[in-house]
């Protein structure tokens, strides 16, 4: 009777691990399907519709980081903090053709800076992260992460487009030499 007992529990212990390794696969698969839906839906809203996977093999792990993650580069550290050419800095990304050097100022805050942008080239983002009330700058074309836009800057506009370097890529202005 005792033993009928033991293998009973043990049946009952088995099938209830079953249930939970099944539970925890499909709702894995589920969270997994939001995810995909989610992401194409973003990239849905730009011109430009790649996959992250897509973009990973194409960007440099930086790039990728901070275009594609919203990360930031170490200020003072980008190499067009300190650029003063005529040209235009193009988005790393995908080529579009975003600031003007006329509009670059020293801003010395450690990133490239901006007072003005052609708004049909960038969408801004309300931003919360990191306790901060900001407003995020992205490409309007691919959806990469810029920087994000203060109101602290130069007349006329008054704005200060603060921009990582390495979201950008500078062409020299060749009518100029
Ligand atoms: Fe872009």
């Amino acid at each position: 009777m005792k033993k009928k007992n033991h293998i009973r529990i043990l049946a009952l212990l088995f099938l209830l691990a079953i249930v939970l390794v099944a539970i925890t696969y499909f709702s894995d698969a589920q969270t997994k399907n939001t995810n995909k839906t989610k992401n194409t839906k973003a990239n849905q809203m730009f011109e430009i519709n790649k996959t992250e996977t897509e973009w990973e093999k194409e960007l440099s792990p930086e790039q990728f980081r901070i275009l594609r993650e919203k990360g930031t580069e170490r200020a003072f550290s980008g190499k067009y903090n300190i650029h003063f050419e005529d040209g235009f800095y193009s988005c790393a990304g995908c080529g579009n053709k975003l600031f003007d050097s006329k509009t670059k100022f020293h801003s010395h805050c450690g990133w490239p800076s901006f007072y003005d942008v052609d708004s049909s080239k960038i969408k801004t983002i309300e931003d919360n992260s990191f306790g901060m009330k900001r407003t995020e700058v992205v490409c309007a074309k691919c959806g990469g992460h810029l920087g994000h836009v203060f109101d602290d800057g130069p007349k006329p506009t008054g704005l200060r487009y603060c921009i990582n370097s390495v979201s950008i890529s500078f062409k020299k202005d060749t009518t100029k030499d």
